[in-house]
């Protein structure tokens, strides 16, 4: 065994070397994007299920690279994490999506709210309430119209979390977890923090059609979110099926492919416009 971990070893390690190049390459690409303005978001609506309203927009973040095109942030967040570059780019994610919120506000469209992920770095930031308070102000957006969204990987430091928690609720701002149930917290913040709402992660809408476990999880947790005051999304929705799934279980809202993609600024506005005047 020893002696094929140490063929393994020299099998891997040109491969390794490959990963860590990558990484110092993307993260001095990072910081250039974020210097010369390459990052931009997408949004795709949320809507709600009983009306067809469109009640909020999530903001997506885009790298439009000029060698290699438009990135998604799978290929970059990661990096941006683990080289702490999250922290200057969720602060212009939130500027720039609190923005827009205002403007198409200003802009005599219907109030929404603007959902806005975060990595658990740019969360757990000492000062980081401080942060959302001076971009609403700046802005102009009032607090209830801009949506948190954290993964239960940002609980895990339960005593930070609840604080940061606290504050944002005192502001006003509203917190949705993400990917609800694909991560390892317990569920015991649930009754602990104060949060509005839960996002059914996608890997169990779909195939909803032919799991019957996944619509097992799918109707457990929306029941269980409304037991406990708290109002649920469904992500990822691609088909009429579905939808009719979650009506049927009363998920308020639901996000995905079936009512538009995250499009970029100028696309959604007009996709917005146009919804309004029907
Ligand atoms: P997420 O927050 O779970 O976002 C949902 C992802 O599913 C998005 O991928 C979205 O484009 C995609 N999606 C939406 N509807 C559908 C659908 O009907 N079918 C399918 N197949 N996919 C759908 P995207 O935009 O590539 O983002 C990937 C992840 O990157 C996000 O997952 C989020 O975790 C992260 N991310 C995006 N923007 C930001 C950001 O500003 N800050 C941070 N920290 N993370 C971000
Ligand atoms: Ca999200
Ligand atoms: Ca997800
Ligand atoms: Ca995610």
């Amino acid at each position: 065994a020893k002696e094929r971990g140490k063929n393994s070893y020299h099998m891997y390690a040109p491969d390794l070397q490959q990963i860590t190049s990558d990484k110092m390459f993307i993260q001095n690409e990072l910081n250039r994007a974020l210097a010369l303005g390459e990052l931009d978001l997408y949004y795709q609506p949320q809507i709600s299920v009983s009306n067809g309203d469109i009640v909020g927009m999530e903001a997506l973040l885009r790298w439009n690279h000029p060698e290699r095109g438009l990135v998604s942030p799978d290929q970059f967040i990661a990096v941006a994490e683990e080289t702490g570059l999250i922290v200057p780019i969720g602060e212009w994610v939130l500027q720039t999506a609190c923005k827009q919120n205002m403007e198409w506000q200003s802009q005599g469209l219907p109030p929404i709210r603007m959902a806005v992920n975060l990595s658990a770095r740019q969360f757990l930031k000492k000062d980081f309430t401080q942060l959302v308070a001076d971009i609403l102000e700046q802005t102009g957006l009032a607090p209830h119209y801009l949506e948190l969204e954290i993964t239960e990987s940002t609980m895990i430091d339960v005593h930070r979390a609840s604080s940061t928690l606290a504050e944002l609720k005192q502001l006003g701002v509203h917190i949705a977890i993400d990917d609800f149930g694909t991560g390892y917290s317990s569920l015991s913040y649930l009754k602990e923090f104060p949060l509005n709402r839960l996002k059914i992660d996608r890997s169990f809408v779909r195939d909803m059609k032919q799991s019957p476990s996944n619509r097992a999880i799918v109707s457990t947790i929306i029941a269980m979110a409304h037991n406990l005051e708290l109002r649920v999304i469904a992500e990822g929705v691609e088909t009429d099926d579905e939808l009719a799934f979650l009506q049927e279980h009363l998920c308020e809202e639901v996000q995905g492919y079936l009512f538009s993609k995250p499009l970029p600024q100028d696309e959604i506005t007009t996709y917005m416009q146009k919804r309004k005047q029907k």
